[in-house]
């Protein structure tokens, strides 16, 4: 996905396209796979002269591209809500609740107790809004 096509979706919701959302929408297309927050997002909007941003504008355009299903976020333990691309391969996160080391498993191989939840409960899951927390290997190592 290009910044082109957010910045599409936004002009469909009928924002007005500034330089920030501009600035905001190209961060997102080149650093998705970062787990970037929306505080990256400002920091870096911040960091140009032409973009004059304030956090109310990285978060309504980031409300925006969730609105539009371009954009999805997800938890990681207690830290800020991360983004992704609507369009990444979904997948499931694991973090470290000591070290805050994050791995991730692909959706299409959803773990087996969340098939027997979805079974047992008959909700369809999303499991990639929030995190499983747990230990990861050097903290497990560590501990013991
Ligand atoms: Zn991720
Ligand atoms: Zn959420
Ligand atoms: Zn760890």
């Amino acid at each position: 996905m290009t910044s082109d096509t957010l910045i599409d979706a936004l002009r469909d919701q009928g924002l007005r396209i500034t330089a920030a959302r501009r600035a905001v929408c190209s961060i997102i297309a080149e650093r998705h796979s970062e787990h970037i927050t929306a505080a990256m997002i400002l920091e870096t909007v911040q960091s140009d002269p032409d973009a004059k941003a304030d956090q109310s504008t990285v978060y309504r355009t980031l409300d925006a591209l969730e609105t539009a299903g371009l954009l999805a976020h997800s938890h990681l333990g207690h830290g800020p809500a991360i983004y992704h691309l609507a369009d990444d391969a979904a997948h499931q996160h694991v973090v470290c609740s000591n070290c805050g080391k994050t791995a991730a498993v692909p959706a299409s191989s959803l773990p087996s107790w969340l098939a027997d939840l979805q079974e047992a409960t008959g909700f369809t899951v999303d499991p990639s809004h929030f995190a499983v927390d747990g230990l990861c290997p050097d903290c497990t190592s560590t501990a013991t």
